[in-house]
């Protein structure tokens, strides 16, 4: 059944929802289930999310497009290597170590990390459904309508865990890029032996961009491996023979919250820039593979792709590997609900991933939601918990008659 509501709605400043429905609400939400609250996504933070919501005792359901933690199974190359030690890699619960046949300070492989998400799941037990939620929006009571493939449902709260990492960010001049040229995304490329040509281009300069560079020059199935990107802070493994992880741990970066002076000096600086790259650095992999290093791409014609240092890649026999990142899109955010949840650039704006604009609906996994290593595994814990004790507050109210609003800023 097609969602068919069609609100008025308007959020006042006490951040209250006020919806005029169209009359078809009450037939589309006749028969909708109706739980206390929605998680959107079994990734991490979705399934974390649906831990920490057990614990406290709320009845919830999950619905995921695909399977859980698909971004695992179907975005990864064989070889990938985990960018953040095994020590590090904790979700909220009891469960077992991350690789545990190996060392706490190694970085484990996709193999490990797979092991461990079956593993969460098994003590999780998430509340799934495999469902692909199509649309969000509001009923006249101020609850929540979810559309998916299958159904519909009512819930007071709704948490969307749908990942940074949705869609694909490839730059408008890959268009650009004549036809002969065979192209792929990070998240098609699985290794080597896809690529049939002599002369390979890795374009970007984050982590994924130096794993998938250092695998194709040190293969030696191509006469040349070009590099270009803006050239990211490589992050050493370690710094005065101390694991560079456990020192910004001893340093409290992980703890750098998105509010404090630094959270706000860093966290927008690297949110354009992107994260630093793990090794080796591009200088390193022209040292030992012989990688040519090259700006920005810029443009391309038919048998040339420039770059923003003035030098230009040949197109013949080429072909392009573009680690140039993701975005988020949350399409399925019902156009009313959409104005005052997101920014012009679509990005939410939240408190810890708690709307203020929208009683009821939740962020978890949003880049630097709260801290530094909010994105990853063991910062979405941390979030997860936050959102779930805002959501059981909420539900508090909403039982005894209010709107359950709290502010998720003790000062506003
Ligand atoms: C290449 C790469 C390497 C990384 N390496 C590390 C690392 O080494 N260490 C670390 O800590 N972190 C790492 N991360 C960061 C982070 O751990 C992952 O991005 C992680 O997958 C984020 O989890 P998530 O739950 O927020 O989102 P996702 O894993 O993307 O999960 C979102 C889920 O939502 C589902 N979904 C989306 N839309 C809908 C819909 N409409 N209806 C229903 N379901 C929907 C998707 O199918 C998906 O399963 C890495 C990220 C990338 C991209």
């Amino acid at each position: 059944m097609a969602f068919d509501l069609q609100y008025t709605q308007t959020f006042s400043q006490r951040g209250q929802l006020t919806a005029d429905a169209n009359p078809m609400s009450q037939h589309t939400t006749k028969h909708a289930e109706i739980y206390s609250a929605i998680i959107i996504g079994a990734g991490q933070a979705g399934v974390a999310l649906s831990h920490c919501l057990q614990q406290r005792g709320v009845t919830h359901l999950v619905l995921e497009k695909d399977r859980p933690f698909a971004e695992w199974y179907d975005r990864r190359w064989d070889s990938f290597a985990m960018n953040t030690p095994n020590w590090m890699n904790v979700l909220p619960g009891e469960q077992q170590p991350f690789a545990p046949q190996a060392g706490r300070k190694d970085f484990g492989t996709l193999k490990d990390a797979q092991e461990y998400f079956e593993a969460y799941l098994r003590v999780a037990r998430p509340p799934l459904r495999i469902e692909e939620v199509k649309s969000v929006g509001v009923n006249r009571d101020v609850s929540w309508q979810v559309t998916t493939n299958r159904g519909i449902y009512n819930t007071d709260n709704i948490a969307i865990c749908t990942g940074h990492a949705r869609h694909k960010k490839i730059p408008p001049m890959a268009d650009d890029v004549p036809g002969h040229v065979p192209q792929l995304h990070s998240s098609e490329y699985r290794n080597p032996m896809q690529i049939e040509t002599a002369h390979v281009l890795v374009v970007g300069s984050g982590s994924s961009c130096v794993q998938i560079c250092h695998e194709l020059a040190a293969c030696d199935r191509f006469d040349t491996v070009y590099l270009a990107g803006s050239g990211n802070f490589t992050l050493p493994w370690s710094i005065l023979g101390i694991s560079t992880y456990s020192l910004m741990r001893a340093l409290g970066v992980f703890k750098i919250t998105r509010d404090s002076w630094l959270g706000r000096m860093m966290f927008p600086r690297l949110l354009k820039k992107g994260d630093p790259a793990t090794p080796p650095s591009p200088r390193r992999l022209d040292k030992n593979y012989g990688v040519r290093r090259f700006g920005r791409v810029s443009a391309a014609n038919c048998t040339e792709i420039h770059c923003s240092d003035g030098q230009v890649i040949p197109t013949q026999d080429l072909s392009v590997v573009w680690c140039t990142g993701f975005r988020a899109s949350y399409d399925f955010l019902d156009v009313y609900v959409r104005d005052g949840v997101l920014d012009k650039d679509g990005v939410p704006i939240h408190q810890r991933g708690v709307v203020a604009k929208a009683p009821g609906l939740y962020f978890v996994g949003l880049r630097f939601q709260h801290t530094f290593v909010s994105q990853d595994i063991c910062g979405v814990g941390q979030d997860a918990q936050y959102v779930a004790e805002q959501i059981v507050a909420r539900s508090v109210g909403v039982a005894r008659g209010g709107s359950g609003w709290i502010s998720p800023n003790p000062a506003a």
